[in-house]
């Protein structure tokens, strides 16, 4: 058959965990936790399948979890969302981002994307038709370069894509970066698609700049959340989608066809948990301290340190004592030293190669540890 998508592989994530297991490596490359979720949230969800919530529930997702999602948003961002058309619960945050491409995007479309850029996006563009329009953020601090962004734009461009806090960086925007794409967008046809799936894993007490914030920008956006990554359960594969009504309408006609609904008894267990503030609260200080403790374990190996203030990643940089390139050194760690990382020449279309690894630091301080001690013989 002729490949809608002829240059797409298998995911760096999936490669990587693969020869992790196979090496018996320690896996701090593709982003999952180590340590347990809330017990407290999976009693939830053993309580809801036993009280009976366990048949299809509403296609837009079960109603009071629409209404408390809708209420932390006012409380967060000041922000009013209708719960009945301006949310949907999704099968993680992947497929919310896939969803809202896929209900706005004609073949020939240009979508702006920033590279490194979360590697599901340019094929989630290439099988609409659509064209990536590729910038890369400055290297190292990885900030966008907005007067490039304007130079970038055309009549064909339907969509930006930002992502805040940043995978693979750990980069994060600021005030002053979302003023500047309200002014970029106002008064053009230009839908914003904003991955804000590390919402609350943001450290340094910097405040999450949410397009929720900005009411202007949130007209033309569709923002995209994962409960895997803000309750430690990424196997859960359940996340939503923001977006403003005629938006929204667009998305839930993909949805209903391709998915219906979710998992019903997670919704509900979801939904009572909400009511917890503090889950999400804290969580930006809890994983703040991994990543401390990850870093001072990294003084000691010959790797330069390019300083994550979100997600679940810090990068790396090696170029000052070897020339390897980034995916034969990701390999070779994996195979020589025990240490599975994210090469982060993947995320670029053409491979560029800064010699930057990704590592994921959500895991327990013993795993850290042992992982970071291979290092050392470096
Ligand atoms: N966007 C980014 C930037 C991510 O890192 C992830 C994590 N996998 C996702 C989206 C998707 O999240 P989910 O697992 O909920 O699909
Ligand atoms: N988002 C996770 C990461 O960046 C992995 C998700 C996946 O494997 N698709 O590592």
């Amino acid at each position: 058959i002729q490949s809608k998508l002829p240059e797409v592989g298998t995911t760096i994530f999936t490669v990587m965990s693969q020869l992790a297991a196979a090496s018996g490596a320690v896996n701090l490359g593709q982003g999952f936790p180590d340590f347990s979720m809330s017990g407290e949230l999976t009693d939830l969800v053993a309580k809801a399948m036993n009280d009976g919530f366990n048949q299809y529930t509403h296609m837009n997702g079960y109603p009071l979890l629409r209404q408390r999602l809708t209420e932390k948003a006012q409380r967060l961002y000041k922000t009013a969302i209708d719960p009945e058309s301006d949310i949907t619960i999704t099968p993680g945050g992947t497929y919310a981002i896939y969803t809202a491409l896929t209900a706005v995007l004609q073949p020939g479309d240009e979508v702006i994307i920033f590279e490194p850029a979360y590697d599901s996006y340019i094929p989630n563009i290439e099988v609409n038709g659509a064209i990536p329009v590729r910038i890369p953020l400055q290297f190292p601090d990885y900030a966008i370069p907005w007067q490039e962004v304007r130079a970038r734009i055309t009549a064909k461009t339907r969509v930006i894509m930002i992502n805040t806090p940043h995978n693979p960086t750990g980069s994060v925007l600021n005030k002053e970066d979302m003023l500047q794409l309200q002014a970029i967008t106002t008064g053009t046809n230009i839908i914003v698609l904003s991955d804000e799936v590390y919402e609350h894993l943001i450290f340094d007490g910097i405040e999450h700049q949410s397009v929720l914030r900005y009411p202007e920008l949130l007209k033309r956006s569709f923002v995209c959340f994962s409960f895997g990554k803000t309750y430690h359960c990424t196997g859960w594969k359940l996340g939503y989608c923001i977006a403003p009504e005629p938006l929204m309408r667009e998305f839930r006609k993909v949805h209903q066809f391709n998915c219906f609904s979710c998992d019903t008894p997670k919704q509900v267990a979801l939904a009572a948990y909400l009511l917890n503030e503090e889950a999400y609260l804290s969580l930006g200080t809890q994983i703040q301290q991994k990543r401390d403790f990850f870093r001072t374990l990294m003084q000691d190996t010959p790797f330069r340190c390019i300083p994550s203030h979100g997600s679940y990643f810090e990068c790396y940089s090696y170029g000052h004592f070897s020339q390897e390139a980034d995916k034969e050194i990701a390999i070779r760690l994996t195979k020589e030293y025990g240490i599975a990382t994210i090469p982060v020449s993947a995320f670029y279309k053409d491979n560029t190669d800064h010699k930057v690894l990704r590592f994921c630091f959500a895991k327990k301080e013993e795993t850290l540890a042992k992982a970071v001690a291979q290092l050392k013989h470096l």
